[in-house]
């Protein structure tokens, strides 16, 4: 699972660096610019801190869910604005789920993540689906994996099935009224841009999907 998921933090950090232009467009549209180069800064520090070293942990899932944990804290403390906390919350909330999965499925493991995860965003954020937020990503996401699983699919399928769920998610908050987040600002101007965060939501689900499927 380490592998896995080491492998996951690596690919998204290079994926969030070759489309850190696009996300900062998205944001300038209906915010302050910057969420592309607040995601690369982030998934950059935490590429840094899987080279310094092994993460601490006595088994495959300590050591997952200590990787998740330091990770979440690195998104923390380096990046500023709305998702460093929030993205930064929901990692760490993953490391929580997976330190907890002891005879779980790498599928029910993956699900219990992405479900602990949007718990930590909607604590913290109190944004409910609808709001043109990340969780509108999410949600459709956790929701399909839900369903996956109960008819018996793997981790790769479950992990398709959550990021082409976030796809479909990102693009559907295109009309949307922003009512959180820096967007709610411009009320109606909002409607007709794709919320950045969801986006950046669906290039980190597409990436663990892309890497489960390699794995
Ligand atoms: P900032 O808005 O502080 O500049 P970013 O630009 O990095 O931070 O992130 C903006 C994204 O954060 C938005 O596109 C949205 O998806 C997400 N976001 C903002 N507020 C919330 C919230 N309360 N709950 C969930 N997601 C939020
Ligand atoms: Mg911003």
């Amino acid at each position: 699972m380490i592998d896995v998921v080491d492998s996951w933090l690596r690919l998204a950090a290079t994926r969030l660096h070759d489309q850190a232009a696009a996300l900062t467009a998205l944001d300038q549209a209906i915010g302050d610019g910057d969420h592309g180069t607040n995601m690369d800064r982030g998934f950059s520090a935490i590429v840094a801190q899987i080279d310094a070293g092994a993460a601490d942990g006595d088994g495959d899932r300590a050591m997952t869910a200590a990787r998740l944990r330091g990770a979440g804290r690195t998104l923390i403390s380096t990046v500023g604005g709305a998702a460093g906390p929030l993205y930064g919350t929901a990692l760490m909330r993953a490391g929580g789920a997976i330190a907890a999965s002891d005879g779980a499925t790498g599928a029910e493991a993956a699900l219990a993540g992405l479900d602990a995860a949007i718990g930590g965003i909607q604590a913290l954020g109190k944004a409910a689906a609808g709001e043109k937020t990340m969780i509108d990503a999410l949600i459709p996401a956790v929701e399909a994996a839900r369903a996956e699983l109960a008819r018996g699919a793997d981790i790769k399928a479950v992990t398709a099935a959550m990021a082409t769920a976030a796809e479909a998610g990102s693009t559907a908050t295109i009309p949307l009224l922003a009512t959180k987040g820096r967007a709610s600002y411009l009320g109606e101007r909002s409607i007709g841009h794709q919320d950045p965060g969801a986006t950046s939501a669906a290039v980190l689900l597409r990436a663990l999907a892309d890497v489960v499927a390699g794995a």
